[in-house]
C-alpha cells in the first residue's frame, strides 16, 4: 500500500520511535500516547484490520500476541498491560493497517464504564 501511513513507517519513509523490528513486524511508540508506555505492534504486511485476517495469517497473529507480551515486559510493564485492537469504524479504528496497542505504566481505568 503506497498511501498507508503505517506501511510508510514500516518502509522507513516516515520516522518512528522504534521499539522492535524483525522481518515480519515492527513496534513503535504511539505519537499521541494515552499512558506512560504506549506503543504499537504492526505486521509489515498490509492488512487493513483484524476483520481482513484469515487462516493464512494465524501464525503471524499468534507471533504478534506473544511478542506483545515480551515487549511489554521489556518496556517495564512487569505488572501488566492493556492490549487493544480497534477494528473498523465501528470499533474506533483510525489507521487502517492492523495494529495492536500495548498500553500501561499509569493508572489504567476499566476499559468499559458501567453506570
Ligand atoms: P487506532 O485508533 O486504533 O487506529 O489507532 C491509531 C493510532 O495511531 C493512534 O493512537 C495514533 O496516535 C497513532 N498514530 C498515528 N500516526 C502515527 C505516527 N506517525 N506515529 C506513531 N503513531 C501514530
Ligand atoms: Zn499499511
Amino acid at each position: 500500500m503506497t498511501d498507508c501511513i503505517f506501511c510508510k513507517i514500516a518502509r522507513g519513509e516516515i520516522p518512528c520511535r522504534k521499539v522492535y523490528e524483525d522481518d515480519e513486524v515492527l513496534a513503535f511508540h504511539d505519537i499521541n500516547p494515552v499512558a506512560p508506555v504506549h506503543f504499537m505492534l504492526i505486521p509489515k504486511l498490509h492488512l487493513a484490520s483484524l476483520a481482513e485476517a484469515d487462516a493464512t495469517h494465524a501464525a503471524l497473529l499468534g507471533r504478534m500476541l506473544l511478542l506483545a507480551s515480551r515487549l511489554a515486559k521489556e518496556q517495564g510493564l512487569e505488572n501488566g498491560f492493556r492490549t487493544v485492537i480497534n477494528t473498523g469504524s465501528g470499533g474506533g479504528q483510525e489507521v487502517f493497517h492492523l495494529h495492536i496497542h500495548i498500553i500501561g505504566g499509569g493508572n489504567i481505568p476499566p476499559m468499559v464504564r458501567r453506570s
